[in-house]
Order: C-alpha cells, then structure tokens, then sequence
C-alpha cells in the first residue's frame, strides 16, 4: 500500500454559478467579434474562464458574512483599522493606504519615489508596474536570472534576482538613481515563479550596502511562500505564514493587488514602514481615491480583505490552490503540451513558441493559440508574449520577449478536477491540429496596455 494518500479541497460547495457550453459557430462568431482577443469576449460566451486569477476568486461564507459587517462612515471606518492591524500582524508593515486596486497603489508610490531619469531594476517586469514607473520618468532594468527566460530550465526559484546584474547597475548609474528595487512574489510575467529568501536575503544586504529600498509586489507572496517551504532548504518546518512574514519583514513597502492572494473582487493596497512616505501617500491618495481610511474601498470590501488575507495564508488553503495548478500541469506534461516548467503556482503558462513553431512571432503566435483554444472548447485564457510586451518607448518597434505563453490562469476556489480534465482535453485537441493554425496581424492598437484592448485578423 502506498503511504501518499490522496488530499482533496479544504473546503466543500454551498453556493454554485452555472456556467454554459455554447456551440463552435457561436464561438467563431464571438471570437472574430473580439477582435481575436479573449479580454474582449462577453463572459457569457465563456464557459470555463481561465483569463485571469484576478478578483475573480470563490470568497469564503466568512469573507461573505464580512460585508454584512461593513462599517461605511466616511472617515476612520473601524473595517479600516480591521485591515491594518491584519496587515501588520501578517505582513509586517506599519502603516497601509487602501486603493481600489494594485496599479493605484503602484501609482501613488512611483509618483513620491521616482525621479525623471532614475532606474528601476526589478525580478522581471510587470505591464502596469513598469508603466507607472515610466509614466513617473523611470526606466525599467530587468535583473531576474538568466533561468527566468528559459522556459524548459528546471531551477525551482526563477524568481531570483542575478545579483550581479544589480550590483553592475549599481555601479554604473549610482544608488542614488535608484530610489529602490522592485521584488515581486511570485514574477507573474515568468510564470508565476517563486523568489527565494536566501536570495532576498542577498538583496536586503546589498541594498543595505547602498541605502536603496526594497518595494515588494506582494500580489501573490502566499504562493511564494509555499513554494519556499517545499523547495527551499531550512524552511520545510516552517508554516506559510511565519514565511509570508520573513518575506514582508526584508522589504521597505509594498504594493498589494488584494485580487489575488487575499481572494477579494476588489482591493488593495499600498503599505510602508517609512512614516514620511506614508504621509505623502496618504496626501496623494485623496486626490486619485478617496479619504486616506478607505483610498479606493467601501468597508466591507476591507472586511473582506481583512478575512481573505487570514485565510490565504493557511497551509491547507495554499496546499489545494497550488495542488490543482500543479494537477492541471502535470496532465499537460503527461499529454507532451510544451508548458513552462517548473509549473508556476496561479496558471499553466504554454510555450506558444514551441506548440505554434512554424508561426512567426510578429505574427503573434501567442495570441493566436489562445483564440483556437477558445473556439474549441470555450475556455477562456489570454496572451502573454509580444502583444503584452509592448513597443519600445524610442524606436516605435514591437518588444519582442523571449517567452511568448498563453495563460490558463486558475482562479481560487471556484473550478473543480473535473473542470481541469475538461481544460486539458481542450489543449490537447488543438496540439493535435496545431499545423493547421496561422497567425494573426494586428488591425487596431491602443497606446497604453495593448493586450486589453487591440484587434486582429486571421492572416
Ligand atoms: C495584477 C497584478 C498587479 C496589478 O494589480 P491590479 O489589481 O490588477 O491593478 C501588479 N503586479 C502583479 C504581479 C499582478 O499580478
């Protein structure tokens, strides 16, 4: 007999959304509307939705009672002081300014911090995170390990900074063109791969060296955390949450898109220790939010958040999360669907390069898969490649990144097993018949962000 015995959800079922198979011509209808872009297809024309694991988590019967509890006075709500206390006692931070959501936050805090010409070195870039650091005048430096960028290299913490490439940096602009560096747990745009503490810990002591700030991107430091605890040696007794703790603990602030992690709808929020930044903060969020005791939340949506945070940071909880990410990856493995690897912990990120080899990448190989994967089976996923990446802020030209993955991002709490089946078969299905797909070319281009809003045409 084997001793692994199987595990299932920490959780059971007392409220169900029904969700509808539509037929292939509605969805070759609805997907050619679009634009072939799955952030424009109506979700009622989804059946299983694996755009983004953003807002779009299964709450808790206890975050749900939260909102009955909402306290919506106007200023000093007493949900408010619920948040930062939950945030100091599990985060570490001092002082939090809630926002609606993370990109506020980003906003506020690059706008005190960053200087016309300063640089922004960061474990990889993330869309709306290096646009407020450029919209305020900085310049994103990508100091990730090479590893990151290798979609088939097994190295369990892709989310590392080389500490070289800071440490060189640092010598050539000087500290102080770099009001801090900006860490992400996990590096989403890597696909979802954890940091290590022993390389944080590196990072706190060289950014000690040179009185540069650590930012942390906490959008999903719970996931990160889990991870430290499966891979990372000397951490393997520790719970979840004493390591989402350390982590906070090695950094200055953060910026937090509660969507994630926290399993709310809406919410976030930016947290610092330094008391003179916090007062800016606090300052600039009633201008672009709202009062500083609610920035861009009503009560119960930071009661919620308060419950949430308690919650994704359980071991039981973080176990199934990542558990049915890592199922779904191994089906696809099994199946020989050339995924990144090690599987990240909020999606399976495919290798489009790979899966549509004969497609150029300026014809958006990428995006083009997530269409057919739509059509075949209406599941929803979405572009992480060259049309995410951009154009280059001086030539005009289109940034042409390395990975170029299609996205099945899960949500918490809200699909089964059976769904995950269902997706796999899906994925496999267009494997088979991937010869037959071309690319795409690109009919309409908002300045900011393309990947929400552009259009296609089947070449
Ligand atoms: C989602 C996300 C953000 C931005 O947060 P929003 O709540 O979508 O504004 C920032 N960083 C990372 C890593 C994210 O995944």
């Amino acid at each position: 007999m084997s001793t692994e015995r199987t595990w299932a959800e920490p959780y059971k079922i007392k409220m169900v959304e029904p969700v509808f198979m539509t037929t292939e011509a509605h969805r070759k209808k609805a997907i050619e509307e679009a634009g072939y872009n799955t952030f424009l297809l109506k979700s009622a024309d989804v059946y299983i939705d694996l755009l983004t694991d953003s807002g779009t988590s299964a709450m808790s019967d206890r975050q749900w009672a939260g909102l009955m509890m909402g306290d919506e006075a106007y200023a000093g709500s007493r949900n408010y002081y619920n948040l930062v206390e939950t945030i100091q006692k599990y985060y570490s931070y001092k002082h939090v300014v809630p926002t609606h959501q993370g990109r506020a936050a980003e906003h506020i805090l690059s706008q005190i911090l960053i200087n016309e010409g300063d640089y922004l070195p960061g474990n990889m870039y993330f869309t709306t995170t290096k646009l407020h650091q450029e919209l305020a005048g900085g310049k994103f430096v990508d100091i990730i390990v090479d590893e990151a960028h290798d979609p088939d290299n097994l190295y369990k913490f892709k989310g590392d900074v080389n500490l070289e490439k800071l440490e060189a940096l640092i010598n050539k602009v000087g500290a102080n063109k770099i009001p801090y560096v900006s860490i992400a747990t996990t590096v989403n745009m890597a696909g979802g791969q954890p940091i290590s503490l022993n390389n944080l810990k590196a990072i706190r002591k060289l950014t000690n060296k040179h009185g540069i700030k650590i930012i942390h991107d906490m959008t999903r430091v719970a996931e990160n955390a889990f991870m430290i605890q499966q891979n990372e040696e000397g951490y393997e007794n520790k719970s979840t949450a004493e390591i989402v703790y350390e982590i906070c603990s090695l950094t200055d602030g953060a910026t937090m898109s509660a969507k994630k992690d926290a399993m709310v709808n809406i919410g976030g929020f930016l947290a610092i220790n330094d008391p003179e930044i916090y007062v800016k903060a606090q300052n600039m969020v009633v201008v672009y939010e709202g009062l500083h005791t609610y920035g861009g939340m009503a009560g119960r949506d930071m009661e919620a958040l308060a419950i949430g945070i308690k919650e994704s940071v359980q071991d039981e909880h973080i176990k199934a999360r990542v558990g049915q990410v890592f199922y779904l990856g191994a089906k696809l493995l099994k199946l020989g669907i050339p995924i990144v690897k090690p599987v990240g912990t909020h999606g399976i990120f495919i290798n489009a390069k790979k899966f549509l080899s004969h497609v150029q990448q300026s014809n958006f190989p990428a995006q083009t898969l997530a269409a057919e994967i739509y059509v075949d089976s209406g599941v929803r996923a979405m572009e992480r490649g060259v049309v995410s990446a951009g154009r280059n802020k001086e030539t005009g030209e289109h940034n042409y990144p390395k990975l170029e993955l299609v996205r099945l991002t899960i949500p918490r709490r809200v699909y089964t097993q059976a769904h995950m089946d269902v997706i796999a078969e899906s994925v496999q299905r267009v494997y088979e018949r991937r010869d037959s797909i071309k690319g795409m070319k690109l009919i309409y281009e908002p300045e900011y962000l393309r990947f929400f809003q552009a259009k296609f045409e089947k070449l």
